[in-house]
């Protein structure tokens, strides 16, 4: 068969995306439930809600917000980051990762990546620590979490606070204890790509008493009517502002929704793994197309299925196998652009070049479709295209 043929027998004649919600008949009934009731904000569902995700990843303390941003912006107020503190984190990751950073005045530090598992290189942690260091912010990029063993102990060392963003790891674990129950903070995001939805929602985890009423008062205008924490009690209306907080909160719509999902975590992150076996073993063979490895400690709960195209075995660019897996129809994504390399960070003064292993890495990388909902046939799909596309760009030996 020629390769012409081979792109012309995989026909979709739809747009496979890379990721999607997969919401039920529970779900909709969770949510009604409320609209039906006496609260659609501050209300029960909220606190039902946090404490599934906190028993869930066996943390003692619990706060859901507006989205996964606003939570890592609370989260760097809690640890009081502030004007001229530095803080490490890893530049293959979303961009709110870093900008919860600049919300506060302080100063993201890139530091490279690993250039197998593509989370934050522990090694390189240590040379960008200084006087003004004040946390870090570690990524579980894809899913696959960081080595938390090792930049626990780096932050305790330097008395640095741990800020985990597993925006991509909620039900992972790593040294089979679940993420959620390492760092000071996690944040977890409930975006409908992400593990499981509210629409949009955010919830930080904790151990700690003074970072989870930080975490509240944040939520709510920097608001409190907590007679712990109240300096003076003027009467039963009584309330203080003790800090500038924002209006965060999540609505009980939402929450009542998230707990519904989280019902369904396990068996969503047991799909996520099926299809990763498919794709793994179905591409095994392909020299060129790097494959995600996984460290022995980590058990990815498998956000996204990345693939890297090595430039040297294809008689194409990178861009033009994205083009054609798109014209197949399959919604191929490239996660992430080196954060740094944004022109509003290039304009703050971050040059290229900062973090080499990253920008190689982001030149070669694809992401595949993959999420609980896909049936089996859009599975072959993928591998039918993936396999076509290889097929059709790999250079021919003569
Ligand atoms: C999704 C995501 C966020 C932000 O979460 P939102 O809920 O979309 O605000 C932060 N970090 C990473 C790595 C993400 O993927």
């Amino acid at each position: 068969m020629t390769s012409n043929n081979d792109m012309q027998h995989v026909t979709r004649t739809t747009m496979l995306p890379y990721g999607q919600q997969w919401l039920d008949d529970d779900d909709i009934t969770a949510v009604i439930k409320v609209l039906k009731g006496d609260f659609i904000t501050q209300g029960p569902a909220i606190l039902d809600f946090e404490n599934k995700v906190a028993t869930y990843v066996g943390a003692k303390y619990s706060v859901a917000f507006t989205n996964g941003t606003a939570a890592l912006h609370a989260a760097c107020f809690a640890a009081g980051i502030g004007q001229g503190d530095e803080v490490i984190t890893t530049p293959i990751t979303f961009l709110a990762s870093s900008n919860c950073v600049l919300y506060q005045d302080a100063t993201p530090i890139f530091v490279d990546i690993d250039p197998n598992t593509y989370n934050i290189d522990p090694a390189k942690i240590e040379e960008h620590i200084n006087s003004d260091t004040k946390a870090i912010i570690a990524v579980d990029f894809t899913g696959q979490p960081v080595e938390i063993d090792r930049i626990s102990q780096i932050a305790k060392q330097h008395n640095l606070v741990l800020i985990q963003d597993a925006a991509h790891s909620l039900g992972a674990d790593y040294a089979d204890r679940k993420i959620g129950a390492w760092a000071d903070m996690t944040m977890f995001s409930f975006h409908p790509v992400k593990h499981v939805t509210t629409g949009e929602g955010g919830v930080i985890v904790t151990d700690n008493e003074h970072y989870y009423r930080k975490l509240i008062q944040f939520r709510s205008h920097g608001m409190t009517k907590d007679p712990d924490e109240l300096l003076k009690d003027e009467g039963p209306w009584y309330y203080e502002m003790q800090s500038l907080g924002y209006n965060y909160r999540m609505t009980d719509m939402q929450a009542a929704l998230g707990a519904s999902q989280m019902n369904k975590l396990d068996s969503f992150v047991h799909r996520r793994r099926e299809i990763v076996e498919k794709y793994n073993e179905a591409f095994a063979d392909l020299p060129g197309l790097i494959l995600p490895y996984q460290h022995p400690n980590a058990h990815s709960s498998w956000h996204l299925y990345v693939t890297r195209w090595l430039p040297e075995y294809f008689d194409a660019t990178r861009k033009d196998i994205f083009e054609d897996l798109r014209d197949l129809n399959i919604g191929v994504h490239v996660h992430y652009i080196p954060v740094y390399l944004q022109p509003y960070y290039q304009e703050l003064g971050y040059a290229k070049g900062l973090c080499p292993i990253a920008e190689q890495y982001y030149s070669t990388a694809i992401t595949l479709p993959m999420f609980p909902k896909m049936t089996d046939q859009d599975i072959d799909d993928v591998i039918n295209a993936v396999k076509s596309v290889y097929s059709h760009r790999i250079k021919k030996e003569i």
